[in-house]
């Protein structure tokens, strides 16, 4: 498969260890300073069979001592340990990973980009995250297929209308381009919907013209190709399975490719932040359920924004490929599964066919589920933690994708220099002292 500019157009994961391989037949160069993706690059390598394409990221053996380890490569985590060396010149680092990079939520999510929070802090650092996403394919030298197509967020209750209207008020304040829209300019841009629906009418939307998606595998590879070209080592299939203390201080973790030193640890772990804290001796006030999502299977171009519908409950946007990608639920109980369960379905499918009556004639082709950690008021954690030198990021439960250049940003400054000002508001101990940032209406149900 080529990794050339990212023109890759398959759904959600893999399981092959080599997705970073661009091409079988190529003689696995490696170099200290990967080549330029471009149009001349991709004549080259026309000219010549396509056998002259370098390895993406590199696999090495892991080293007994880093700088810096970060636990986790999915987006959050990569994007961390790309900050940490493109901003602050930490580059003596290790990106230790369970599985194969981008194989956890970061794989499996429905790729929605909008920043239309509600509370001050969260705007701050999903729009920060926004904006670079604007950019991300140039800064890498990666195309991760970002279409800001623009995100509306069906208000369909009088409740729903007060709170969108307020979350419109207050991003006019943060600086986050919003609106309120009207049931008459929703069914402008969005063709396809039912705006008189049998249960709950469209009375308006919360409509964010530069939100959208972007293609999530490709953020995952960009990030690691840019790291790896720094020369960190990004080593999967490599589980930590204990944390190292000397007192209170972090210096390292144990593995099953054997034990690893470290100055500083990162754990970006998502659905298993209970697990690796648990392993440094604290807790962490996390749930993980299991949150499923479904496509279609691929048609003809026929709705070019990203809709949600919070109170039928269930969202729908069109992937470049044609396929009608469609979020559901969580699981209301926890557990560790990558499944989700037949009756989100069920649940998902009857709210969309009620929004969308043309999708009554679709086949479902794939569903698929990934562990998201849910805090209790629907916020990160980008933190400190009881281990000197130990930092967490986690939290972001069902709408973390759209977060991960901004939160590898905050993530990366937090450890580079002790504090960051877009992650101040989100430590672990805000909910012992009540200091909630609740987002329930914005991240409640939604992605
Ligand atoms: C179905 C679904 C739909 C979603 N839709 C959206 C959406 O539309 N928009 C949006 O913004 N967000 C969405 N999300 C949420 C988003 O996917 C996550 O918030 C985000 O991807 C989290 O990224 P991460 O890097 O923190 O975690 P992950 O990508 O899960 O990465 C964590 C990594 O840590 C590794 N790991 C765990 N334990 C260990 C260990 N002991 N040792 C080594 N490695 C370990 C895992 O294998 C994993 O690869 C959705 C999630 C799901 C499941």
């Amino acid at each position: 498969m080529s990794q050339v500019g990212c023109v890759v157009t398959h759904w959600i994961v893999g399981n092959e260890q080599d997705k970073g391989i661009p091409n079988a037949q190529s003689k696995n160069r490696i170099r200290n300073h990967m080549r330029r993706y471009s149009a001349f690059a991709i004549a080259r390598e026309g000219a010549r069979y396509h056998t002259g394409w370098e390895r993406a990221w590199k696999s090495p053996e892991p080293k007994k001592r880093y700088d810096a380890i970060i636990l986790g490569a999915g987006g959050h985590g990569l994007a961390t340990a790309y900050y940490l060396g493109k901003n602050h010149g930490i580059k003596n680092v290790a990106i230790l990973e369970k599985g194969w990079l981008g194989g956890g939520n970061t794989g499996r999510n429905t790729t929605i980009i909008r920043s239309n929070y509600l509370q001050d802090p969260s705007a701050a650092i999903y729009e920060k995250a926004r904006s670079l996403y604007e950019t991300m394919s140039q800064d890498l030298n990666y195309n991760v297929m970002f279409s800001p197509r623009g995100v509306m967020m069906l208000a369909q209750t009088e409740h729903e209308i007060r709170g969108y209207e307020r979350t419109a008020h207050a991003n006019a304040l943060q600086g986050v381009a919003t609106e309120f829209i009207s049931p008459q300019r929703v069914k402008e841009l969005v063709p396809i919907i039912n705006i008189h629906g049998p249960r709950y009418p469209v009375l308006g939307a919360l409509w964010q013209p530069r939100g959208g998606t972007a293609r999530h595998d490709a953020v995952a590879w960009g990030y690691a190709r840019a790291c790896s070209n720094m020369g960190m080592d990004i080593i999967q299939q490599c589980e930590v399975t204990g944390v190292r203390r000397d007192g209170d201080k972090v210096i390292g973790v144990d593995t099953t490719k054997g034990p690893i030193d470290c100055d500083k640890l990162g754990v970006v772990v998502a659905g298993h932040s209970g697990v690796l804290a648990d392993m440094a001796g604290f807790r962490l006030p996390i749930e993980s359920v299991a949150l499923q999502a479904l496509v279609s299977e691929p048609i003809k171009p026929c709705m070019d924004v990203v809709v949600m519908a919070n109170t039928v409950h269930g969202y729908m946007s069109q992937s470049d490929k044609g396929e009608m990608v469609i979020g559901g639920g969580a699981d209301g109980y926890n557990n560790y599964t990558q499944r989700g369960s037949f009756h989100h379905i069920e649940e998902t499918v009857r709210a969309l066919v009620e929004t969308f009556p043309m999708i009554s004639r679709l086949k479902m082709l794939r569903q698929w589920g990934g562990i998201v950690d849910m805090t209790g008021d629907r916020s990160p954690i980008i933190s400190k933690t009881p281990v000197e030198n130990m930092f967490i990021n986690c939290g972001w439960g069902t709408g973390g994708f759209k977060a991960i250049p901004g939160s590898g940003w905050a993530m990366a400054e937090l450890m580079a220099k002790g504090a960051s000002p877009l992650a101040d508001e989100f430590t672990m101990w805000r909910f012992g002292e009540g200091k909630f940032i609740d987002e329930s209406v914005a991240a409640g149900v939604a992605h």
